[in-house]
């Protein structure tokens, strides 16, 4: 096993079925973004986007491995970022 792979190895995500911890509150806000950070800044492609006016950006929330990114990048301030909720997101695995 690579070093990386064995690094990956040591992460797990757990999804919390019962509450998202990405948002994005508004999409009104999205259909008049022109440059759609969000779906250029997330390391995990959380967001994404069919590319048709007017159709919302869709946040599969579960493959977050919660940097933050999406918060800083939103020019609107559209996306609500929390930390997951005890025992739920990323969990690492001592190694
Ligand atoms: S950058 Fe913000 S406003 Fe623009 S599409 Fe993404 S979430 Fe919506
Ligand atoms: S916190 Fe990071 S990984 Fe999670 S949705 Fe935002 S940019 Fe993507």
């Amino acid at each position: 096993m690579s070093k990386l792979a064995a690094k990956i190895a040591l992460v797990e995500f757990r999804p919390d079925e019962t509450w998202q911890h990405v948002v994005i509150a508004d999409q009104e806000k999205c259909r008049r973004c022109p440059d759609k950070n969000c779906l250029r800044v997330c390391p995990s492609g959380v967001f994404a986007w069919d590319n048709i006016p007017g159709h919302p950006v869709l946040v599969s929330y579960r493959q977050c491995i919660e940097c933050g990114a999406c918060r800083l990048a939103c020019p609107e301030g559209a996306v609500e970022f929390s930390y997951p909720h005890g025992g739920y997101g990323v969990v690492f695995h001592q190694g």
